[in-house]
């Protein structure tokens, strides 16, 4: 049942406040896409995105692999809430670290995030980043640091034939991130330090990158 696995690994939180702060909610999706990507080293390109009801209660979620498929984000959070819930009401708000697809995709579970969004009649729609491929106009965030955190998760995963160049947090890498990202991540649990590995410097860069505070 969809459902239910979606609502073993959603994560939820309750709010009373009538207006969540969006950036601030944002930064707790990159959080989340941060802390799923490295229980599942080998996934990556995962998208976080929350849906907000007009009384403030916020559910949230990664996109999800199920039975072969992705669950994309904005889907997996429509279903948590909906479980938690009952049903959707009318002027929720859709926050996501990448702006709704719009494509056909084999692997992915369901209609396209754009369809499913504009059958629940989701209109409020903040993203932090918005995939350059997509002509569509969603409001994203003017925080930097978030959009570029954002864009460095949807960048392991729109492919190079659509992007110029790999980058993580704006540092180009040369075959892929993996190397920025252990010394970013390695960086992250030595406290912030910058790198010093004799033998890679994107390791070092990675690092640098977090111990500045990206
Ligand atoms: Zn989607």
């Amino acid at each position: 049942m969809l459902v239910n696995d979606l609502f073993a690994e959603s994560w939820l939180t309750e709010s009373k406040d009538s207006a969540p702060d969006l950036d601030q909610l944002l930064g707790k999706l990159c959080e989340l896409v941060i802390v799923k990507q490295k229980k599942n080293p080998k996934h990556y390109g995962y998208v976080a995105a929350a849906v907000i009801d007009p009384d403030g209660h916020v559910v949230a979620s990664t996109s999800l692999k199920h039975q072969g498929h992705w669950v994309h984000a904005e889907r997996a959070a429509i279903e948590a809430y909906k479980r938690k819930y009952g049903h959707l009401p009318d002027n929720c708000t859709i926050v996501t670290t990448l702006s709704p697809c719009s494509e056909r995709m084999d692997d992915r579970y369901g209609e396209s995030c754009e369809d499913l969004l504009d059958d629940y009649g989701i209109t409020d729609i903040y993203c932090g980043y918005q995939d350059p491929t997509q002509d569509s106009g969603y409001t994203v965030t003017s925080n930097e640091k978030i959009k570029e955190l954002c864009k460095a998760f949807a960048d392991t995963f729109l492919g190079d034939q659509q992007l110029d160049e790999l980058s993580f947090l704006g540092s180009p890498c040369t075959k892929d991130c993996s190397g920025h990202r252990a010394g970013y991540d390695w960086s992250a649990r030595k406290g912030n330090i910058t790198g010093n590995s004799p033998y890679s410097p994107s390791f070092n860069n990675g690092a640098n990158l977090r111990a500045a505070g990206k």
